[in-house]
């Protein structure tokens, strides 16, 4: 079989856009591969050793945080808990990392959403990372609920939120496309209710105005994917460095496989030759007769 494409480069999180289905790209250093017309290739992901900080470009051993260093995962604004946890954010009480990192990320407005990614869940994300963070999770659908000043605030919505649904995708059944019904827009509605008393008290004490009901009808995200797995294995290029199979799918952050998924964000920084191959003969005529 000979190579179609043959790049080499670190594995970068994969741009996607909003479309029906969603529009992925792998990226493998400076090269952007679209790769909704790669669906049924045969792809080899081969990791080559090299592990270079997205950061500060030194090599590492191990990531951290998706991409950085140790020493810049101790360091960075950006891999402080408070990111997990964003109502630990602690910006007001001057101790950020990176103060001006967190006026351009966190002391602007952020949305706190509801979407179906493997059922019903919360989240939260900068205003300008929607829809974005919603394909990384993979979800069918979702819809923006509030919206807030700050990133400490949305977390301190969320967990008003998380007492009544999951803030967690269950990455199985998204990827096997095992997603019940939900209607988005009537949990909103429920959600805004039952959280009523608690976001009166947020708006005490931070302003009136500083959460506000967000009234937009949500957004539904087809994912560009041929077949789905009955079970979910996983590839993990830190214990099989080379990885191969025919491209069925790309969902959330992941490329789905017929020999199994991998979590392409997981590996973000990873120094990887990327081979994909001309189809075998076989498949030749559905790819190229109307
Ligand atoms: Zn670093």
């Amino acid at each position: 079989m000979s190579a179609v494409i043959d790049v080499q480069g670190p594995l970068r999180k994969m741009p996607a856009e909003p479309g029906a289905p969603v529009h992925y790209r792998m990226k493998v250093g400076d090269t952007l591969i679209p790769l909704n017309d790669l669906i049924g290739r045969e792809l080899q992901i081969d990791f080559e050793g090299e592990i270079r900080c997205i950061h500060c470009d030194r090599l590492t051993k191990k990531s951290f945080s998706q991409g950085f260093c140790y020493p810049c995962f101790r360091k960075l604004a950006a891999c402080d808990s408070c990111i997990v946890s964003p109502e630990k954010c602690h910006y007001h009480e001057g101790t950020c990392r990176e103060p001006e990192w967190g006026e351009t990320h966190c002391m602007v407005p952020h949305i706190v959403y509801l979407a179906n990614s493997s059922g019903l869940k919360v989240g939260i994300t900068r205003k300008t990372q929607v829809p974005t963070r919603w394909i990384d999770q993979g979800a069918v659908a979702a819809v923006p609920m509030l919206e807030v000043d700050t990133r400490r605030l949305s977390g301190l919505v969320e967990v008003l939120c998380k007492q009544h649904v999951a803030d967690r995708t269950n990455w199985r059944a998204m990827l096997k496309g095992d997603v019940p019904e939900v209607d988005l827009m009537a949990e909103r509605e429920r959600m805004l209710e039952t959280i009523a008393d608690g976001l009166d008290a947020l708006r005490a004490e931070h302003g009136e105005d500083a959460i506000r009901v967000v009234d937009e009808s949500g957004l539904e995200l087809a994912y560009p994917v041929e077949v789905w797995p009955s079970k979910v294995k996983t590839h993990n290029l830190d214990k099989t460095p080379q990885v191969t199979g025919r491209l069925e799918g790309v969902k959330g952050q992941y490329l789905m496989l017929d020999t199994g998924v991998i979590n392409v964000r997981k590996f973000t920084a990873y120094h990887v030759r990327l081979q994909v191959f001309e189809p075998s003969p076989q498949q030749a005529p559905d790819l190229f007769s109307n």
